[in-house]
């Protein structure tokens, strides 16, 4: 027996959430048997949770996409009792039970093999906001951007994926221009290893179809008028990898950037990503993140304070990365 968060929906169609207590025999189908160690709250962990979005397509369930376990049985020749796993998105806490419980059971291919390098914790410090922060370098680097280019912007800096896009990409040798609508942050994105901090007021005016180049490159989690601005300060033959809609869905510019300047636009899934790139990713993390950059944007929370951060997330009032650890006590 294990405590869950389990999310209903009620007549009137809102989200309701509870705490209850599950068996195994509870779970949904699935060749691996994985005890959570530690978890963390997305962006899309607050949608799901306050019903802002239509997050859950399957009712009840337990939310929650994001985990770093131990392997307590598998049906399945890719993983042992016994072995450390992460698991980002495929659907889990949107239609398949997922993290805010003990147990979660799930598809071995799921399941990537947690670098040595991590603990369980750390690993949530990273979780999928940080392993789509390095989907998008990833994207970056296959387009064909580097730093002698220019300077890389990240918007949503203070948040989690922006946080580990401005250490990622620092410590790759980018001059990194952070933007943050919350600019006492300054110092701590500094210490992140950004060389500018903008206010985001300046990429939220109504798009103009170009601006001045200002970047080579840039992490966007953002999307909206943000996105839009990002783009048409983007210089010739850079690139923009985008991520979010913490900003808004819309895309309100001209396509003045991807045909006088050869801007590209690279869009980011990281649910749906497959293995290798996954494995790639992870890899590239364990080899490239500065230590001490999980330290400094890491904020535990305990197993009871996930619904309360759920709401905080989608105010922006969550500053890098949550982690929980007392899920299965
Ligand atoms: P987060 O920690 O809440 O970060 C989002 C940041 O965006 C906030 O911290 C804030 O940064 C900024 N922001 C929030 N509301 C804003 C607004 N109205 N206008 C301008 N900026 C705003 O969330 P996250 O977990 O990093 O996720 C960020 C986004 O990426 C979300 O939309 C999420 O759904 C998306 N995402 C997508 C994928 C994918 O596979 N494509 C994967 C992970 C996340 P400042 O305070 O610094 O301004």
């Amino acid at each position: 027996r294990f405590k869950a968060l389990v999310l209903t929906q009620g007549d009137d169609g809102r989200t309701l959430c509870e705490e209850r207590v599950l068996e195994a025999s509870d779970l949904m189908d699935g060749d691996v048997d994985v005890a959570v160690e530690a978890t963390t709250v997305n962006y899309k962990d607050g949608l799901a949770i306050t019903g802002r979005s239509p997050v859950v397509r399957r009712w009840p369930m337990v939310p929650g996409v994001d985990l770093a376990g131990t392997v307590t049985a598998s049906r399945s020749p890719l993983w042992r009792e016994g072995d450390r796993v992460i698991l980002n998105g495929w659907g889990v806490g949107e239609t398949h039970y997922g993290a805010y419980a003990g147990l979660v059971r799930v598809k071995a291919e799921w399941l990537v093999a947690l670098p040595e390098r991590f603990s369980f914790q750390e690993a949530m410090a990273i979780g999928t906001a940080g392993y789509t922060a390095m989907l998008a370098l990833l994207a970056l680097e296959r387009f064909g951007v580097s730093p002698d280019h220019g300077p890389a912007l990240v918007t949503g800096a203070a948040g989690g994926v922006g946080s580990v896009a401005v250490s990622l990409l620092a410590g790759r040798g980018w001059h990194v221009v952070a933007s943050t609508g919350r600019p006492a942050e300054a110092g701590w994105l500094g210490d992140l290893g950004a060389a500018e901090v903008v206010d985001r007021s300046e990429l939220s005016a109504s798009p103009k179809p170009l601006a001045r180049e200002r970047w080579a490159a840039g992490i966007d989690s953002v999307g909206g008028t943000t996105l839009a601005n990002a783009l048409a300060a983007t210089r010739r033959q850079g690139a923009i990898a985008a991520c979010g809609l913490a900003g808004g869905m819309e895309l309100p510019g001209s396509v003045a950037p991807f045909i006088l300047r050869g801007v590209a636009l690279l869009g980011i899934d990281s649910v749906m990503a497959p293995r290798p790139l996954r494995e790639e990713a992870w890899a590239r993390l364990a080899a490239d993140l500065a230590p001490g950059t999980l330290a400094h944007i890491e904020v535990p929370i305990g197993f009871a304070d996930i619904v309360a951060t759920a709401h905080a997330i989608l105010e922006g009032r969550v500053r890098g990365r949550v982690v929980v650890t007392d899920v299965a006590s």
